[in-house]
């Protein structure tokens, strides 16, 4: 729980890196008082419960966790003495995150577009704040893959309880270097959900790195995780500045990489410079994702084995396995899936013994954008 304080330093170097969006206008109440609101919501604040998203019973402000347990502990043998998985995987930080994110980049391009720019100034004051509650401090122990924020308290290794020290971190009050300018991410609301996802999970594990070096080094230097903060608030700024105004990148193919997936492989992947996906599996992995529908026409990759052996391995599109066979080392196999959609992608199983796939030149090819209002001026 980073303190209002680091909110609005937070706030206010972001919006300085985006000073097109709102161009004019006076940020001074987004940058004090606006990013602070889902923090104000608690005590009843009357814009905050306006503007601020919940579902299922959850504010979209403390998101909840997604435990990974179901990745690798719970199986069962078949008949044939094959171990398969005996629980699905539910993801829910994904879920609520997917959910808000979409909400707002919705409703702020709108509020731009019919010119009502201090109502959306509410809206952009909550979503920058949960972004950085959770890829700044504490919580950035919570989350994808991640654990409770008192977790590193019950060692009981330090004599200052950690949830204290990583509370009191501060940001410096001088705008971070940042290691490029902000872009868009995103065609469209849900394009753009998925991918600033993405950037929210890699700035998360970043913060969460630099957390436990803290308590590790003591005195560790926590810029990077600022920046990280900074620059993915300033690129959702960016996505909000380019989808009010209607402006479309063209659509490319985009490199799988750029999407977190809804079900990873339980130990993780290695992605080379080429964007290659690696990943061992010793009994059964999937990597799946959850696009909505429409948004991208294919979904392709070349599977291949790099080290002997085989494996079989399951394509699903909408939530169904539409085609499924064998690879084997030095023979690889080009995966397609049409019209990606809901829960997509890939299901490997090991027949003997532990194989490592390679999935090379992973990448979605986008549905040409939909047509969009400019704003009234
Ligand atoms: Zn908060």
């Amino acid at each position: 729980m980073p303190s209002s304080e680091i909110h609005r330093k937070l706030t206010r170097f972001a919006l300085r890196l985006v000073p097109e969006l709102f161009a004019g206008n006076n940020t001074a109440a987004l940058s004090e008082q606006y990013c602070r609101l889902p923090d104000l919501a608690m005590t009843g604040d009357p814009e905050a419960q306006r503007f601020l998203f919940e579902r299922d019973g959850i504010q979209f402000h403390y998101l909840p966790d997604a435990p990974l347990e179901n990745l690798y502990r719970h199986y069962r043998a078949a008949t044939d003495g094959r171990l398969k998985r005996s629980r699905p995987f539910v993801n829910p930080h994904y879920e609520s995150a997917l959910a808000g994110l979409t909400h707002y980049l919705t409703l702020i391009p709108k509020l731009l577009r019919a010119n009502r720019i201090a109502d959306a100034m509410k809206p952009t004051g909550i979503l920058l704040h949960v972004l950085q509650d959770n890829s700044f401090g504490i919580h950035t122990l919570e989350g994808p893959g991640g654990t409770d924020v008192f977790f590193f308290d019950r060692l009981k290794l330090w004599e200052k309880s950690p949830f204290e020290t990583l509370c009191r971190l501060d940001c410096s009050s001088t705008p971070p270097i940042l290691p490029r300018s902000p872009v868009s991410l995103g065609n469209s609301p849900e394009e753009a959900a998925l991918r600033i996802y993405r950037h929210w999970c890699d700035a998360i594990r970043l913060g969460r790195t630099s957390c436990v070096k803290v308590l590790l080094a003591g005195d560790a230097d926590i810029s990077p995780m600022t920046a990280a903060s900074v620059l993915l608030c300033a690129d959702v700024l960016q996505t909000i500045l380019e989808l009010s105004r209607c402006r479309q990148k063209k659509a490319a193919p985009l490199p799988l990489n750029e999407f977190e997936p809804y079900e990873p492989p339980g130990r993780g992947m290695e992605t080379d410079s080429g964007q290659s996906l690696a990943f061992p599996v010793m009994t059964e992995e999937h990597l799946l994702y959850r696009f909505p529908a429409g948004i991208f026409t294919l979904l392709s990759a070349e599977l291949s084995l790099p080290g002997d052996g085989f494996c079989l391995f399951e394509l699903v599109n909408n939530g169904t396995v539409v085609q499924s066979g064998k690879v084997k080392s030095g023979q690889p196999v080009k995966l397609e899936l049409e019209f990606p959609r809901n829960e997509c992608g890939f299901r490997f199983y090991a027949e003997q013994d532990a194989v490592g796939i390679m999935l090379k030149y992973p990448e979605v090819h986008r549905a040409v954008g939909r047509t969009c209002s400019p704003p009234r001026r």
